[in-house]
Protein backbone atom coordinates (compact mmCIF):
# COMPACT_ATOMS: atom_id res chain seq x y z
CA UNK A 1 0.00 0.00 0.00
CA UNK A 2 1.39 3.65 -0.49
CA UNK A 3 2.37 5.58 2.09
CA UNK A 4 2.02 9.51 2.10
CA UNK A 5 5.38 10.90 2.71
CA UNK A 6 6.82 14.75 3.34
CA UNK A 7 9.25 16.78 4.22
CA UNK A 8 9.00 16.68 7.87
CA UNK A 9 9.10 13.19 8.22
CA UNK A 10 11.83 12.46 6.33
CA UNK A 11 13.99 15.35 8.38
CA UNK A 12 12.25 13.53 11.77
CA UNK A 13 14.18 10.62 11.00
CA UNK A 14 17.66 12.30 10.22
CA UNK A 15 20.14 13.85 12.88
CA UNK A 16 20.38 17.76 12.08
CA UNK A 17 23.86 17.79 10.14
CA UNK A 18 22.70 15.30 8.44
CA UNK A 19 19.02 16.73 7.33
CA UNK A 20 21.38 20.02 6.31
CA UNK A 21 23.58 18.38 4.09
CA UNK A 22 20.95 16.57 2.78
CA UNK A 23 19.16 19.06 1.60
CA UNK A 24 22.31 20.32 0.30
CA UNK A 25 23.35 17.08 -1.82
CA UNK A 26 20.15 17.69 -3.10
CA UNK A 27 19.60 20.94 -4.16
CA UNK A 28 23.39 20.64 -5.80
CA UNK A 29 21.73 17.76 -8.26
CA UNK A 30 23.53 14.64 -6.06
CA UNK A 31 20.46 12.85 -6.86
CA UNK A 32 21.18 11.42 -10.15
CA UNK A 33 19.14 7.87 -10.11
CA UNK A 34 15.64 7.36 -7.83
CA UNK A 35 12.36 5.18 -8.18
CA UNK A 36 10.19 3.59 -6.19
CA UNK A 37 10.12 0.22 -5.11
CA UNK A 38 8.16 -2.67 -3.09
CA UNK A 39 9.19 -0.72 0.19
CA UNK A 40 10.53 2.46 -0.59
CA UNK A 41 13.08 4.72 -2.60
CA UNK A 42 15.71 3.38 -4.17
CA UNK A 43 18.58 5.08 -6.05
CA UNK A 44 21.95 6.76 -6.27
CA UNK A 45 23.48 9.66 -4.64
CA UNK A 46 26.73 11.56 -5.65
CA UNK A 47 28.72 12.08 -2.45
CA UNK A 48 31.03 15.18 -2.18
CA UNK A 49 33.60 13.49 -3.43
CA UNK A 50 31.47 12.70 -7.08
CA UNK A 51 31.67 9.35 -6.18
CA UNK A 52 27.79 7.74 -6.74
CA UNK A 53 26.44 5.68 -4.08
CA UNK A 54 23.57 3.14 -4.04
CA UNK A 55 21.03 3.99 -1.46
CA UNK A 56 17.43 2.70 -0.18
CA UNK A 57 15.20 4.29 2.19
CA UNK A 58 12.49 2.04 3.18
CA UNK A 59 9.25 2.16 5.41
CA UNK A 60 9.43 -0.22 8.03
CA UNK A 61 6.74 -0.45 9.93
CA UNK A 62 6.36 2.76 11.23
CA UNK A 63 9.80 4.33 10.28
CA UNK A 64 11.89 5.31 7.77
CA UNK A 65 15.24 3.20 7.46
CA UNK A 66 18.58 3.23 5.27
CA UNK A 67 20.88 1.53 3.50
CA UNK A 68 23.73 3.11 1.31
CA UNK A 69 26.68 1.60 0.37
CA UNK A 70 28.95 4.69 1.56
CA UNK A 71 30.64 5.06 4.55
CA UNK A 72 27.90 6.37 6.27
CA UNK A 73 26.10 2.90 7.59
CA UNK A 74 23.01 4.65 8.50
CA UNK A 75 21.68 2.66 11.75
CA UNK A 76 17.71 1.87 12.14
CA UNK A 77 15.34 4.92 12.29
CA UNK A 78 18.02 6.79 11.23
CA UNK A 79 18.74 8.80 7.53
CA UNK A 80 22.11 9.09 6.39
CA UNK A 81 22.50 12.93 4.23
CA UNK A 82 22.72 10.43 0.44
CA UNK A 83 18.94 8.84 2.14
CA UNK A 84 17.82 12.12 3.13
CA UNK A 85 18.80 13.47 -0.01
CA UNK A 86 17.04 10.62 -1.81
CA UNK A 87 14.16 10.63 0.07
CA UNK A 88 13.25 14.63 -0.36
CA UNK A 89 14.04 14.06 -4.22
CA UNK A 90 10.91 11.38 -4.12
CA UNK A 91 8.61 14.19 -2.14
CA UNK A 92 9.47 16.57 -4.25
CA UNK A 93 8.97 14.61 -7.46
CA UNK A 94 6.43 13.05 -5.85
CA UNK A 95 7.27 9.50 -6.21
CA UNK A 96 4.64 6.96 -5.10
CA UNK A 97 6.17 5.27 -1.37
CA UNK A 98 4.90 2.04 -0.71
CA UNK A 99 5.12 -0.15 2.42
CA UNK A 100 3.64 -3.96 2.11
CA UNK A 101 0.73 -4.31 4.39
CA UNK A 102 2.43 -6.28 6.79
CA UNK A 103 4.14 -3.79 7.57
CA UNK A 104 1.21 -1.24 8.20
CA UNK A 105 -0.54 -3.88 9.81
CA UNK A 106 1.87 -4.60 12.41
CA UNK A 107 1.87 -1.55 14.57
CA UNK A 108 -1.55 0.19 13.55
CA UNK A 109 -1.70 2.40 16.28
CA UNK A 110 -5.27 2.80 17.92
CA UNK A 111 -6.32 -0.85 16.50
CA UNK A 112 -4.13 -3.07 18.51
CA UNK A 113 -7.23 -3.54 21.18
CA UNK A 114 -8.81 -5.15 18.07
CA UNK A 115 -6.03 -7.57 17.68
CA UNK A 116 -6.22 -9.02 20.72
CA UNK A 117 -7.44 -12.38 22.09
CA UNK A 118 -10.12 -12.55 25.05
CA UNK A 119 -7.35 -13.52 27.46
CA UNK A 120 -5.43 -10.32 26.48
CA UNK A 121 -7.78 -8.46 27.19
CA UNK A 122 -8.58 -9.71 30.01
CA UNK A 123 -5.35 -8.47 31.17
CA UNK A 124 -6.29 -5.36 29.66
CA UNK A 125 -9.13 -4.41 31.62
CA UNK A 126 -7.44 -5.72 35.04
CA UNK A 127 -4.85 -3.62 34.41
CA UNK A 128 -7.61 -0.62 33.30
CA UNK A 129 -9.06 -1.09 37.08
CA UNK A 130 -6.08 -1.01 38.80
CA UNK A 131 -4.86 2.46 37.25
CA UNK A 132 -8.45 3.73 37.24
CA UNK A 133 -10.30 2.51 39.71
CA UNK A 134 -13.34 4.32 39.41
CA UNK A 135 -14.21 2.82 36.57
CA UNK A 136 -14.92 -0.01 38.41
CA UNK A 137 -18.62 0.21 38.95
CA UNK A 138 -19.26 1.04 35.27
CA UNK A 139 -17.09 -2.34 34.53
CA UNK A 140 -19.16 -4.31 37.26
CA UNK A 141 -22.53 -2.83 35.16
CA UNK A 142 -21.09 -4.37 31.99
CA UNK A 143 -20.31 -7.61 33.45
CA UNK A 144 -23.52 -7.57 34.77
CA UNK A 145 -24.85 -6.94 31.28
CA UNK A 146 -22.95 -9.83 30.33
CA UNK A 147 -24.24 -12.25 32.18
CA UNK A 148 -27.39 -12.04 32.33
CA UNK A 149 -29.18 -10.37 28.95
CA UNK A 150 -32.48 -8.46 29.72
CA UNK A 151 -34.29 -8.13 26.08
CA UNK A 152 -35.82 -11.12 24.18
CA UNK A 153 -33.00 -10.35 21.41
CA UNK A 154 -29.96 -10.47 23.32
CA UNK A 155 -31.51 -13.85 24.80
CA UNK A 156 -31.94 -15.36 21.71
CA UNK A 157 -28.10 -14.18 20.53
CA UNK A 158 -26.92 -15.72 23.71
CA UNK A 159 -29.19 -19.21 23.10
CA UNK A 160 -27.57 -19.10 19.32
CA UNK A 161 -24.33 -17.75 20.11
CA UNK A 162 -24.04 -21.53 22.41
CA UNK A 163 -25.76 -23.91 20.39
CA UNK A 164 -22.82 -23.03 17.69
CA UNK A 165 -20.10 -23.34 19.88
CA UNK A 166 -21.71 -26.60 21.28
CA UNK A 167 -21.84 -27.59 17.62
CA UNK A 168 -17.89 -26.70 16.91
CA UNK A 169 -16.60 -28.22 19.89
CA UNK A 170 -18.12 -31.93 19.29
CA UNK A 171 -18.07 -31.94 15.67
CA UNK A 172 -14.07 -30.98 15.80
CA UNK A 173 -13.35 -33.43 18.67
CA UNK A 174 -10.31 -35.41 18.17
CA UNK A 175 -11.21 -38.91 16.88
CA UNK A 176 -7.29 -39.53 17.64
CA UNK A 177 -8.55 -39.33 20.92
CA UNK A 178 -10.48 -41.90 20.94
CA UNK A 179 -9.00 -44.81 23.57
CA UNK A 180 -11.07 -47.67 22.95
CA UNK A 181 -9.60 -51.30 24.11
CA UNK A 182 -8.90 -52.84 27.69
CA UNK A 183 -7.44 -51.13 30.59
CA UNK A 184 -6.28 -52.84 33.52
CA UNK A 185 -8.79 -52.16 36.24
CA UNK A 186 -11.12 -50.65 34.13
CA UNK A 187 -12.17 -53.12 31.76
CA UNK A 188 -13.33 -53.21 28.07
CA UNK A 189 -14.34 -49.64 26.60
CA UNK A 190 -15.75 -49.70 23.06
CA UNK A 191 -15.40 -47.09 20.99
CA UNK A 192 -19.20 -45.66 21.75
CA UNK A 193 -17.71 -45.06 25.13
CA UNK A 194 -14.97 -43.66 24.38
CA UNK A 195 -17.07 -41.11 22.19
CA UNK A 196 -19.23 -40.49 25.60
CA UNK A 197 -15.68 -39.84 27.54
CA UNK A 198 -14.95 -37.11 25.06
CA UNK A 199 -18.15 -35.50 24.63
CA UNK A 200 -19.25 -35.46 28.11
CA UNK A 201 -17.04 -32.63 29.39
CA UNK A 202 -17.48 -30.64 26.34
CA UNK A 203 -21.26 -30.44 27.93
CA UNK A 204 -20.43 -30.16 31.56
CA UNK A 205 -18.56 -27.09 31.07
CA UNK A 206 -21.77 -25.62 29.78
CA UNK A 207 -23.62 -27.35 33.00
CA UNK A 208 -21.13 -25.17 34.98
CA UNK A 209 -22.14 -22.41 33.30
CA UNK A 210 -26.00 -22.82 33.41
CA UNK A 211 -25.57 -23.71 37.06
CA UNK A 212 -23.60 -20.29 37.79
CA UNK A 213 -26.10 -18.34 36.10
CA UNK A 214 -28.53 -19.83 38.51
CA UNK A 215 -26.99 -18.57 41.51
CA UNK A 216 -26.71 -15.75 40.79
CA UNK A 217 -30.59 -15.60 40.50
CA UNK A 218 -30.25 -15.10 36.65
CA UNK A 219 -32.89 -17.81 35.50
CA UNK A 220 -33.23 -16.13 31.62
CA UNK A 221 -30.31 -16.10 31.09
CA UNK A 222 -30.04 -19.80 32.20
CA UNK A 223 -32.52 -21.20 30.40
CA UNK A 224 -30.90 -19.53 27.31
CA UNK A 225 -27.49 -21.57 27.71
CA UNK A 226 -29.39 -24.26 28.43
CA UNK A 227 -31.96 -24.38 25.28
CA UNK A 228 -28.57 -23.46 23.16
CA UNK A 229 -26.86 -26.36 24.51
CA UNK A 230 -29.79 -28.94 23.63
CA UNK A 231 -30.06 -26.98 20.03
CA UNK A 232 -26.14 -27.59 19.63
CA UNK A 233 -26.98 -30.92 20.35
CA UNK A 234 -29.42 -31.79 18.07
CA UNK A 235 -27.60 -30.06 15.32
CA UNK A 236 -24.77 -32.58 15.52
CA UNK A 237 -27.10 -35.44 14.22
CA UNK A 238 -26.57 -36.99 10.96
CA UNK A 239 -24.29 -35.75 8.30
CA UNK A 240 -21.19 -36.72 10.05
CA UNK A 241 -18.11 -37.38 7.71
CA UNK A 242 -16.30 -40.91 8.50
CA UNK A 243 -13.45 -39.12 10.55
CA UNK A 244 -15.83 -37.18 13.47
CA UNK A 245 -16.16 -38.50 17.15
CA UNK A 246 -19.88 -38.39 16.60
CA UNK A 247 -20.13 -41.05 13.99
CA UNK A 248 -19.11 -43.21 17.42
CA UNK A 249 -21.80 -41.21 19.71
CA UNK A 250 -25.14 -43.43 18.94
CA UNK A 251 -28.50 -41.84 17.89
CA UNK A 252 -30.16 -38.72 20.01
CA UNK A 253 -27.74 -36.75 21.26
CA UNK A 254 -30.07 -34.13 23.28
CA UNK A 255 -31.89 -36.91 24.55
CA UNK A 256 -28.24 -38.74 26.13
CA UNK A 257 -26.25 -36.07 26.82
CA UNK A 258 -28.82 -33.28 27.94
CA UNK A 259 -30.02 -34.85 31.19
CA UNK A 260 -28.53 -32.58 33.46
CA UNK A 261 -29.00 -29.56 31.05
CA UNK A 262 -33.10 -30.34 31.39
CA UNK A 263 -32.51 -31.07 34.94
CA UNK A 264 -30.89 -27.52 35.77
CA UNK A 265 -34.12 -26.54 34.03
CA UNK A 266 -36.57 -28.37 36.01
CA UNK A 267 -34.78 -26.81 38.83
CA UNK A 268 -34.82 -23.11 37.47
CA UNK A 269 -38.59 -24.40 37.39
CA UNK A 270 -38.90 -24.06 33.76
CA UNK A 271 -40.74 -25.97 31.51
CA UNK A 272 -39.05 -29.85 30.62
CA UNK A 273 -39.42 -30.68 26.97
ZN1 LIG B 1 25.04 7.64 2.99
Amino acid sequence: MAVAMDEETVCAFADGTEAIEGRILLDGGAVIEAGSESRGIGGLVRDGSGTARGVRVQVVGRELTAECDGACAPTSGRLCRHAVALALHAVERRLPWHATPADDARRAPGEALGALTAVEKAAVLDRLLDTRPELHAEADRLALRVLDPRTRAELTDLQERIAVEVENALRTLDAGQLSTGHRPGLGYTDVHEAASRLIEPVVERYEADVRRRLEWGMPDAAEAVALGVLDGLDACEGGHDGDEVLCHAGEDLAETYGYTIRELRHTAGRAVE
